[in-house]
């Protein structure tokens, strides 16, 4: 079978949008490429390295490479391309559940129809705005908002519930960009939801596996693989072109998925010529009525692996780790690449303002594994030399796609990302760290400011740093 991007194929009016994904299409790709030698991977890799996105054929040849030795060239290659393309910056942000209502069966996920034992609950206004506090008062600026699938929760409230976030101003912070985790909408749904102003739409297509898929999706909308796998082009119908993809690890083969993943980014390409702006790959976690074979869970060896691969298939988008994962595979895989995690995670229903000492499957939808405070995890990152960034400005100075902008043009990181980090890290330890987090932070921005040999440019960044210790505010570049 031959698999030719010709973009034309996949235009709406031509040809069902559902086609792009054929599975004995993906198997034979996998299976033609089993037993890679050693030369092939490092081609591969080399063509990585030169910021080349690798085609389905040679993503199978990395996603077969076994031998010890390939699986360290593959994880060096991930680090030195991430070092290369994305310096040390790391974007937190915090998952906010709204609304925990579900007419869908997936027999991975806590708040499945059928969990009689889950507690509903829909945040209303007021909650909203008391989960919102208690996040502003910890130092979040990014949020993504998290719903089940119900008719409740339509476009409009959706929409409702976005605003609802950027009206929360109050003296100790403001959400400054909202992205949203929820069921695919139809094209009119997308337009009402883009008017609220919303980040990044995110729709995880679970498992490519169409069999599959429809085995563990055993009833209401969600069981329609077609209807979600299109959600996403609906969106870029709808206005919305900043769309995150994932799949959740551990339903079917982790080889399968991560060829798949890179089968929808090639589908974007062709037929809107830019890639999904994020990729996510959640790997499944126990949850309360959970029903998943475990056949096909992902080891730690195969999902570090599989995360440096994605890193070096599409060296453009940016990468999403969540708390589902422990702080060990965490601080693995935020070298190969990771360019956004989550902190102060709290997934229960009004979990944000409840400050239960544990947690209790029947209120959330999985189990979590990184239950660290927002600071900790800061510091943390600190320590280690990463710069945590809560930077908001390409989206909010419309340079789409902030990713993308710092992979394709050139200088771009250091003249924008790099000195945004500086600036939001700065409000936080002005704003919200304890002594010694405060102590650490401007020790490395110090140490960064080093990097800057321009002296005017440095002279801007640290005029703009004293106007923040000076008690100014959302101050980027
Ligand atoms: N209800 C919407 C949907 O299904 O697309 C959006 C929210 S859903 C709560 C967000 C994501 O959580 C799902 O797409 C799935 O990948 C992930 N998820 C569900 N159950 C999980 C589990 N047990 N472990 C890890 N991730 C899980
Ligand atoms: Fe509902 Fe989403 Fe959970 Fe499925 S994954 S049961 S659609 S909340």
């Amino acid at each position: 079978m031959s698999i030719i991007y010709n973009p034309q194929q996949y235009k709406l009016a031509d040809k069902p949008m559902e086609s792009f994904i054929d599975a004995d299409e993906i198997h034979e790709i996998i299976g033609s490429h089993l037993n890679p030698s050693m030369e092939q991977v490092e081609a591969v890799i080399a063509k990585s390295l030169n910021k080349n996105r690798l085609s389905l054929q040679e993503t199978a040849i990395l996603v077969n490479a076994n031998e010890p030795e390939m699986v360290d060239a593959i994880k060096t290659a991930a680090k030195q391309l991430k070092e290369q393309v994305y310096g040390k910056r790391i974007v937190l942000f915090a998952p906010l559940y709204v609304g925990n209502l579900c007419i869908n069966d997936c027999t991975y996920c806590g708040f499945r129809s059928s969990n009689k034992k889950q507690e509903r609950l829909t945040l209303g206004k007021q909650d909203i705005i008391d989960q919102v506090v208690a996040l502003e008062d910890t130092g979040h600026k990014r949020l993504i908002l998290v719903y089940g699938e119900h008719p409740r929760y339509d476009a409009q409230f959706i929409a409702d519930t976005v605003k609802i976030v950027y009206d929360v101003k109050h003296e100790n912070g403001e959400i400054r960009r909202v992205n949203i985790n929820a069921a695919p909408l139809d094209v009119e749904g997308y337009k009402i939801v883009k008017e609220a102003g919303i980040g990044t739409y995110q729709i995880f297509q679970e498992t490519y596996h169409k069999p599959t898929y429809e085995k563990v999706h055993i009833k209401g909308t969600k069981k329609h693989f077609d209807w979600r796998l299109t959600g996403l082009d609906r969106a870029q119908e709808g206005g919305i072109d900043d769309v995150g993809i994932g799949a959740l690890f551990g339903l079917y083969d982790w080889r399968f998925e991560v060829v798949g993943l890179l089968r929808h980014v090639n589908h974007f390409e062709a037929v809107y010529n830019v890639g999904p702006h994020t990729i996510s790959f959640p790997r499944i976690q126990s949850a309360s009525g959970f029903e998943v074979d475990k056949k096909y869970e992902v080891s730690d060896a195969d999902f570090t692996k599989l995360v440096a691969i994605l890193r070096l298939a599409v060296p453009y988008t940016g990468l999403i780790l969540t708390a589902r994962e422990p702080g060990y595979i965490r601080d693995e895989i935020l070298q190969y690449g990771v360019s956004q995690i989550d902190g102060g995670t709290n997934i229960e229903m009004k979990g944000y303002t409840s400050h239960k000492e544990q947690q209790d499957l029947d209120h959330e939808q999985f189990e979590i594994c990184d239950d660290r405070s927002l600071n900790e995890v800061m510091e943390e990152l600190v320590e280690d030399g990463y710069i945590p960034s809560f930077c908001t400005a390409c989206y909010r100075l419309n340079r789409t796609g902030e990713h993308f902008m710092e992979f394709s043009v050139p200088g771009f990181i250091k003249r924008f990302c790099q000195p945004n980090a500086i600036l939001t890290l700065a409000e936080y330890l002005e704003d919200y760290a304890p002594a010694s987090t405060k102590e650490k932070g401007y020790q490395l921005i110090e140490d960064s400011l080093k990097d800057y040999e321009d002296e005017r440019f440095k002279g801007k960044l640290i005029e703009r740093l004293g106007k923040i210790k000076d008690g100014e505010r959302d101050l980027y570049f």
